[in-house]
């Protein structure tokens, strides 16, 4: 077991808190009326930056001080043309002065929302489009593509999928790190947390973070790409980065549930119920969601905590991503 300052303290040395230029990872939290109860809450992860998601610049706090020591010129970022993930990294690199060169599934029929946003910051000659019959080989193309940069003396580094790296652990530990100030300025203390997960980085910190802790939370991951098994091999993988990096080992893992998101369950897939949920969010609760992470989040826990009748403090972290809706604003759906 480890002592929360020393938690905080590895997490603040690895994202360099005391500079000027740290990304800021503080978010605050607020009670939601959901069933007239006032013991369910929410973190506005949202709010950390407008145009990089709230879960991406977490991972990207501790990545980029890294990078910048090791003196990395270019990140080779992979993912989806929508992702958040390459439309996050495409701000926070070009700001420290590192070349992105995105290999992306695609290209897309059309550009809404995220990619065409992307295409802001990036000219379309720079990008490396992977169609989806060769996605399997991409991390051959990659390495191709790597080894030749490393033969003309460039400083290269490859970001996967969702950041899905152990550089980004400690940036993902740091949400556990906010929390437990959460509850000391609120005096309230979570029986419940509800998060969601795209490749699980996150969440998978989050588990292991309270494990290093032994905090008897109970943790409930929507998952919502991949399946149960996928999530647990990542979690095995962010554990043992996290028994590294904290030099513990821990004992044993807290109580946590995995869910398929309520509808809508292939990810990046939404319908009708999910933009019902986004038009009930912003008029009951005042706050916007998307399609993709917070609505399906919102929707699920809306549903377990009623049919599982949870008791005691609930908290739901809203990771952010509210860009994405852009793409949906001439959508049929979007009024419903
Ligand atoms: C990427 C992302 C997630 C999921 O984060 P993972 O660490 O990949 O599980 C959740 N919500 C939003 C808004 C995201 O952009």
């Amino acid at each position: 077991m480890i002592q929360e300052n020393e938690l905080y303290r590895k997490v603040a040395d690895a994202c360099r808190w005391e500079t000027a230029d740290a990304f800021r990872l503080q978010s605050r939290i607020h009670r939601l009326r959901w069933f007239g109860r006032s013991d369910i809450w929410v973190k506005r992860d949202d709010e950390l930056s407008f145009g990089v998601s709230g879960t991406k610049l977490r991972k990207h706090a501790s990545i980029i001080p890294s990078l910048k020591q090791q003196g990395i010129e270019e990140v080779v970022v992979i993912g989806g043309a929508n992702s958040n993930n390459v439309l996050s990294a495409a701000q926070t690199l070009t700001e420290n002065n590192i070349k992105i060169t995105p290999f992306l599934l695609g290209p897309p029929s059309q550009k809404l929302g995220n990619s065409k946003l992307f295409s802001l910051f990036v000219d379309d000659s720079e990008i490396h489009w992977i169609s989806r019959a060769q996605w399997a080989d991409c991390e051959d193309l990659v390495n191709k593509y790597v080894e030749k940069r490393k033969a003309q003396g460039i400083k290269i580094f490859v970001l996967p999928e969702g950041a899905h790296h152990p550089l980004a652990l400690p940036g993902s530990l740091s949400i556990l790190v906010d929390i437990l100030r959460n509850e000391r300025e609120s005096g309230v203390c979570f029986d419940h947390v509800f998060i969601d997960a795209g490749t699980g980085m996150v969440a998978q910190s989050l588990l292991a973070g309270a494990a290093a802790l032994e905090r008897k939370t109970v943790f409930h991951v929507v998952v919502l790409a991949g399946s149960f098994e996928e999530f647990k091999s990542g979690l095995s993988r962010v554990i043992q980065y996290a028994e590294a990096f904290l030099g513990v080992s821990f004992r044993s893992l807290p109580d946590y549930h995995m869910y398929y998101p309520a509808t809508a369950r292939s990810f990046g897939s939404t319908n009708n119920s999910i933009f019902k949920e986004i038009k009930r969010i912003a008029r009951e609760d005042g706050i916007l969601t998307d399609p993709v992470y917070s609505a399906k989040l919102f929707l699920t826990a809306r549903q377990r905590i009623s049919e599982q009748r949870l008791e005691g403090n609930i908290l739901l972290i809203h990771s952010g991503g509210g860009l994405a809706l852009s793409g949906f604003m001439d959508c049929s759906m979007f009024s419903v």
